[in-house]
């Protein structure tokens, strides 16, 4: 097998073609949950902020129908976060909505609710991504609403792996290996406060995440990203898992053309929007107001890329000059 290309890269693009086609809006509908994981800052689970009136979700979705599926033939996929974005009172009428604008959805939850539940809202998503945290989660419940939804769409797991339970965890998520093969699951490092620092693992702990867990089985249906290959200055390529970027530290892009705002968005808790969860080039809106949909990519001057969903979006090392026009 040829060398990978030598970091910095030159070019960060999406491995499947199809993905750079997709908006992933990033939403959080509230801050409600019904866990409070030790690692996860109150902020994100304390239920402070109140959650985001229908009214003015629905709103939205007819901008991002305007701006990016009627003029630039994308496709939108509204990825619905939190705290537990299944909490959100109205989340049915919301999916509803979101299917009726032909737009594509996921839910990031922590499968905590009901299989009838799960049941009810699986004709509206495409894809989910469960997060097993093994402080609150029941291992049998939460296998058997992967198994639900392994049937009929998208699945992948994230398994977060607190370096004190380390052992135990991995037992855990091999054991979701086995009642799961279709689902890809990722040994989650987890980052102090959810920053840019890992939490202190030994390098076997870090080797045992960066091997994960193969799929024995074929995934179904698709999701809005996948791997992302990297090009080197001297045109070698390769491709890289999003974990990969952060355990080799290469998720530094300041000063890289990023389409961040173009493939993706972000709405936070309290319905502000920016172009991606790095927020660089600032709020662009807010849920209610009017929203200045981006028209070009930006110029990166984060320090670090944290956020996996930010990770899995195209960029480039800069030319000098301008930012050209996009499309
Ligand atoms: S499930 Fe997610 S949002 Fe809820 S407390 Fe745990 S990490 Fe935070
Ligand atoms: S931090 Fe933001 S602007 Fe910078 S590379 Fe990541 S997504 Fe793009």
């Amino acid at each position: 097998m040829a060398d990978p290309p030598t970091p910095p890269y030159d070019l960060i693009e999406h491995a499947n073609a199809d993905h750079s086609r997709v908006v992933l809006v990033d939403w959080t509908l509230g801050n409600a949950c019904s866990y409070a994981c030790s690692y996860c800052p109150k902020a994100l689970h304390d239920g402070s902020v109140a959650w985001q009136r229908v009214e003015d979700v629905v709103d939205f979705y007819d901008q991002l129908h305007q701006h990016y599926t009627d003029v630039r033939g994308k496709r939108v996929w509204l990825q619905f976060t939190g705290g537990e974005p299944t909490m959100h009172p109205q989340i049915i009428r919301l999916l509803e909505a979101a299917s009726a604008q032909g737009f594509s959805v996921s839910l990031i939850s922590n499968g905590s609710r009901t299989l009838r539940f799960w049941e009810k809202i699986a004709p509206h998503l495409d894809s989910v991504i469960l997060t097993y945290h093994n402080e609150f989660a029941d291992l049998d419940h939460f296998r058997a609403v992967g198994r639900l939804l392994a049937d009929r769409m998208a699945v992948h797991v994230n398994v977060t792996m607190r370096p004190d339970h380390f052992d135990r965890t991995l037992d855990e998520a091999q054991a979701l290996r086995e009642v799961l093969p279709a689902v890809s699951i990722t040994l989650k490092p987890l980052r102090v406060g959810f920053g840019n620092t890992l939490f202190d693992y030994t390098p076997d702990q870090l080797a045992v995440m960066q091997g994960g867990l193969a799929q024995t089985k074929a995934q179904q249906g698709i999701m809005p990203r996948g791997l992302m290959t990297v090009q080197g200055a001297d045109g070698r390529r390769a491709n890289l898992r999003a974990n990969e970027f952060v355990l080799q530290s290469q998720n530094r892009w300041r000063g890289y053309r990023c389409n961040a705002g173009l493939e993706s968005l972000r709405v936070r808790d309290n319905g502000t929007v920016t172009r991606a969860v790095c927020a660089v080039g600032g709020d662009i809106g807010r849920l209610g107001g009017p929203i200045a949909l981006p028209q070009g990519p930006i110029l990166c001057t984060a320090e670090v890329c944290s956020c996996t969903a930010d990770i899995l979006i195209t960029r480039a090392r800069a030319p000098t000059g301008p930012i050209p026009a996009w499309p």
